[in-house]
């Protein structure tokens, strides 16, 4: 019988705030980084890996608060691992102390998605699937066993989840198919950081739009004067047939933020982003009634499935990006998909930084495959860098993500690169 018998956790950190990659209003220089968590079992070559995400400073903190959770599951069969999961996870985010924390965000939660992000990886590879296909594989009855409904039963009770998933049943295979042969479409971020220059932005427009890319983001906030000018920018390089959508990552007052958003409708954008503080939800919702049909999206600093909850029942959120790595992994990300699809909010998966490209692709197979059974009208966020460290990085092709077709939740680091970049001790770190 294969026992659950260490884990480790590596502190990686990617220097990218050297060149602006990632910079944004307000986190103006971040440097890419993962906690790594691996765990090991008796049999040699049964390994699982997870991550979360963060953006330099602190990923020691995520890394010291996942060793608190590692004596839950030394000695466990992976067997039981796999049928106690939903049980398990509650443990974690209901630990009596640690949840003080928290409860369920910040540092705490994000230490429960790297280890279940990493558990996730290993159930899959014991069953001999990329996890997106174990989890579609799976019947709505044990689907239901993993998923945590607690706070959130007043908006989605356990039976519309249960009818979502079984609804879903027949038409799976045909899905599968289509999702095997088109793909996921997907929109790049990576022409339009803040910090980068005029040129580099039409540089990069023309080379995504050369490779398929029809839907562009670009970060906004610091001054509406320039901002307007990119936006124009932008469109003569992309045309009228491509989507723009800006991002803020929280800029603005409520006020400034409907300044904002309505000094950009004359550029028709697909969605604004994080105007304002990502817990706002009152917030949100006076802007959306103040910018008629503008659609506001946020959810990639939504700690947990209550705060999707109160965004999705008010009409604040209009596009809902989860993230794979501060939603506390599958258990979480599968209750928050189904209240989307209740609420019918598209699912826009946050996606960049370091990692999170090989995990949406998973999310966004599964919310097509088993829930929402919709994507040609949707797309997931997509971000050309630092995928050359994971022995499975995401394909993209034609600007759609191709499901992951290798064993497991697809974030393996190559060992030189954890070599490189552990911080502070990596030959990288030791030279700068
Ligand atoms: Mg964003």
């Amino acid at each position: 019988m294969t026992k659950i018998i260490k884990f480790t956790v590596d502190d990686i950190r990617f220097p990218t705030s050297k060149d602006l990659t990632g910079s944004d209003a307000i986190h103006t220089d971040p440097d890419y980084s993962a906690t790594y968590v691996t765990v090991f079992t008796s049999d040699n070559n049964l390994k699982g890996f997870g991550i979360a995400f963060t953006i330099g400073k602190g990923n020691d903190i995520v890394a010291e608060c996942i060793k608190h959770f590692f004596p839950l599951f030394i000695g466990k069969t992976i067997d039981e691992l796999e049928n106690e999961i939903g049980k398990l996870w509650f443990q974690c985010v209901d630990h009596s102390q640690l949840r003080w924390l928290g409860p369920e965000k910040g540092v705490v939660h994000m230490a429960v998605a790297a280890i279940f992000n990493c558990l996730w990886d290993l159930i899959a590879k014991k069953n001999q699937k990329p996890l997106w296909q174990f989890v579609v594989d799976s019947n709505p009855d044990t689907i239901m066993e993993w998923l945590t409904f607690k706070y959130i039963e007043d908006a989605l009770s356990k039976d519309e989840a249960y009818n979502i998933l079984q609804d879903s049943q027949n038409a799976k295979e045909n899905r599968i198919q289509k999702i095997l042969n088109e793909g996921y479409p997907s929109y790049t971020t990576a022409a339009g950081w803040l910090g980068y220059s005029d040129e580099k932005i039409i540089d990069l427009c023309n080379q995504y739009m050369s490779q398929g890319w029809r839907h562009f983001k670009i970060k906004v906030g610091l001054d509406l004067e320039a901002d307007v000018k990119r936006l124009e920018l932008i469109r003569n390089t992309i045309g009228q047939d491509c989507s723009i959508m800006v991002d803020a990552n929280q800029q603005w007052s409520v006020k400034q933020s409907i300044e904002h958003i309505n000094a950009y409708k004359k550029f028709n954008l697909l969605f604004v982003e994080e105007p304002t503080s990502p817990d706002d939800v009152m917030g949100f919702a006076k802007i959306k009634k103040e910018v008629g049909s503008v659609k506001l999206a946020t959810g990639e600093a939504c700690g947990g499935r209550i705060m999707f909850k109160q965004f999705l029942e008010s009409g604040a959120m209009n596009v809902c990006q989860i993230d794979s790595c501060r939603l506390g992994s599958i258990n979480e990300i599968l209750t928050v998909l189904l209240m989307a699809h209740k609420f019918d909010v598209p699912v826009f998966p946050h996606a960049g930084g370091v990692g999170l490209c090989e995990y949406v692709q998973h999310l966004c197979m599964i919310d097509y495959v088993l829930i929402n059974g919709e994507k040609d009208n949707k797309v997931v966020e997509y971000q050309d860098s630092l995928h050359e460290h994971f022995i499975y990085p995401c394909k993209v092709n034609n600007g759609n993500y191709m499901p992951p077709q290798d064993l497991g939740y697809s974030i393996e680091m190559k060992e030189n690169s954890v070599n490189e970049f552990s911080y502070p001790n990596g030959k990288y770190w030791k030279k700068n």
